[in-house]
């Protein structure tokens, strides 16, 4: 990827200044341009992009675009996917070449290799055992799932995609999230000791022998950091000044949290929970504080209060200064381009889950 540094000539501009250059470029480029946002990108983003969504719709979307331009405000990982299932005379741009995914990041391909190569001493894994990455991952572990024949789930689609692997195979080793995977594996029924905590690079993962050869659902050792700081005490005391309070939150929280509140799932499940209330209901949500402040201001009639504020500080760093930037010499600056050797694998994968999700 060409990265470079954002101009002092864009750094300088005000947002109201920004915003016009950007909406100028959108109108000369035309159908050429599509700009999408992800829920936790900042309202002013937000407000210039021609669609916003979770990472499935927003996937869906860049699968069925003939733009020749996809502006993809949000993380690496995510404009990574746009371009993996786009055709090669697109191109996918990242406003911020640094908004990265942190929970991505704890996934390696090389340490889920050597997980794979561990567990096919205890198991035949290519006929046991079912690799799914959650879509915040990199390209590379989709491809990894790709050649085994696995694939990739979203908070959305989670439920339905581990159903499916456990269909396929005796076993599923899902990543990167242990949350999402723990919270889904305990909806699909499966008990705790059912499942295992694999922590990369250790013996077995720093499980007995035992335990390895039991599991039906082996969790990868990654979290949201953005996600893992919601706590029970939170949701207590949430409902302690607020009795009339309905508690929602995320997948990506702990068993422990969500087990605590009145309901979690992904963001577009959140969302709609919103669009059905009543005038005068009481939320409190523990997700991206960006969704959650934006979710109070459209609903005025509605009281919605953070669980805690807790902001994703890679999704903040797309300015509305990037877009003007990057926008500036369309196609040239921060093209985010998957390598031919993993870009068919990790489409495999993909493919899988909006076949299964269609
Ligand atoms: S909110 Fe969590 S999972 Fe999403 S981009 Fe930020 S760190 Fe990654």
């Amino acid at each position: 990827m060409n990265t470079q540094r954002l101009p002092d000539e864009f750094k300088n501009m005000t947002d109201v200044e920004a915003v016009e250059k950007v909406r100028h470029i959108k109108r000369q480029l035309g159908s050429d341009l599509l700009i999408l946002g992800h829920h936790y990108q900042s309202d002013a983003v937000i407000d210039i992009a021609d669609q916003r969504g979770d990472s499935l719709e927003l996937a869906r979307k860049a699968a069925k675009t003939d733009a020749r331009l996809i502006l993809f405000a949000g993380v690496h990982f995510m404009a990574e996917t746009a371009d993996i299932l786009t055709g090669p005379s697109q191109k996918v741009i990242l406003p911020d070449a640094e908004a990265g995914c942190p929970m991505a990041d704890m996934a390696s391909v090389d340490e889920v290799a050597d997980a794979w190569l561990q567990l096919s001493e205890i198991f035949d894994v290519e006929s046991e055992l079912l690799p799914v990455t959650y879509v915040n991952s990199s390209a590379a572990l989709k491809a990894f799932c790709g050649d085994h024949g696995g694939t990739v789930c979203t908070s959305s689609n989670a439920g339905q995609i581990v159903a499916w692997a456990l269909q396929q195979r005796r076993r599923l080793l899902f990543m990167p999230d242990r949350h999402l995977g723990g919270n889904i594996a305990k909806m699909a029924g499966l008990g705790d000791s059912e499942t295992i905590l694999w922590r990369p690079y250790q013996p077995y993962g720093d499980n007995e022998l035992d335990a390895v050869r039991n599991a039906k659902v082996i969790l990868w050792q990654g979290h949201c950091p953005v996600h893992d700081r919601f706590a029970v005490e939170q949701v207590i005391q949430a409902r302690k000044s607020f009795p009339d309070t309905k508690v929602l939150v995320h997948l990506e929280c702990s068993k422990e949290v969500v087990a605590a509140t009145d309901g979690a799932g992904s963001t577009s499940w959140l969302i709609n929970q919103i669009s059905k209330a009543s005038p005068g209901d009481s939320f409190t949500i523990g997700t991206e504080i960006s969704l959650v402040e934006r979710l109070a201001r459209q609903n005025p009639h509605l009281k919605i209060r953070p669980l805690l504020l807790s902001r994703c500080p890679n999704m903040y760093k797309t300015s509305v200064q990037d877009i003007a930037w990057v926008l500036s010499k369309p196609g040239e600056i921060n093209v985010i381009s998957v390598s031919e050797e993993i870009r068919d694998s990790a489409y495999k994968a993909l493919k899988i889950m909006l076949d299964l999700s269609a």
